[in-house]
């Protein structure tokens, strides 16, 4: 493979911003994370920041217009010639024809799997720290005393609304909704990279790097 176009798929939790930054790193190519770039473009004030800004201050979701507008820039830069890593777009079928319509066509589409139960127990153990925003796990990264942060020395860490598991489970049942046919589509464009993510993040990121042919 001569150029790395690439874009990051996976669940919450399955680790995908990680990957996507070891990956930029590795390969030398910018990681596009369109959830960075909306902040951006929002503070340096541009005229698709502003729009971004209005919807998001709504507590809406950015529509697709203004995303691949955004998109469309970034990609044009000189620093993006040889490949990038797309984290966060397209998110839908309709975003994914936009990019293809742009001229963007993808080397490959890595997509980490993370069964929804393994989803449901790593963010279902986070707990929180209310005073501070700390954040541990339950059983992969505790605080050393039992219910006290180790930043702040508050107690009474917290589950927070969006880490029970039925906030999961509903947030999982959007993202295979939308990305189902998002799928199919890499599929059928033969670029698709299913890749195990149920495993250390070293090991996962060996995977994508042996699959891609990096
Ligand atoms: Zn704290």
């Amino acid at each position: 493979m001569e150029t790395f176009r690439l874009m990051m798929l996976g669940p919450p939790g399955a680790g995908k911003g990680t990957q996507a930054k070891r990956l930029a790193d590795r390969l030398e190519i910018p990681h596009v994370s369109t959830g960075d770039m909306l902040r951006e473009a929002r503070r340096k004030g541009t005229e698709l920041g502003e729009k971004a800004a209005e919807y998001m201050e709504a507590g809406r979701l950015v529509p697709d217009k203004v995303v691949i507008g955004i998109v469309r820039e970034r990609l044009q830069e000189d620093d993006a010639e040889t490949g990038f890593i797309l984290d966060g777009f397209p998110r839908t079928r309709p975003q994914a024809e936009a990019l293809a319509e742009m001229g963007v066509e993808l080397d490959a589409v890595v997509n980490i799997d993370v069964s929804d139960d393994e989803v449901v127990n790593r963010l279902g153990g986070r707990l929180s720290c209310p005073n501070c925003g700390a954040v541990y796990h339950r059983d992969a990264n505790p605080p050393a005393v039992d219910d006290v942060c180790d930043k702040c020395g508050s107690e009474g860490l917290i589950t927070r609304e969006d880490d029970r598991p039925e906030a999961i489970r509903e947030r999982l049942e959007e993202y295979h909704k939308k990305t189902a046919p998002l799928i199919e589509f890499y599929e059928q464009r033969g670029v698709l990279e299913n890749v195990n993510g149920e495993a250390s993040p070293d090991e996962v990121a060996d995977a994508i790097v042996e699959q891609i042919g990096a």
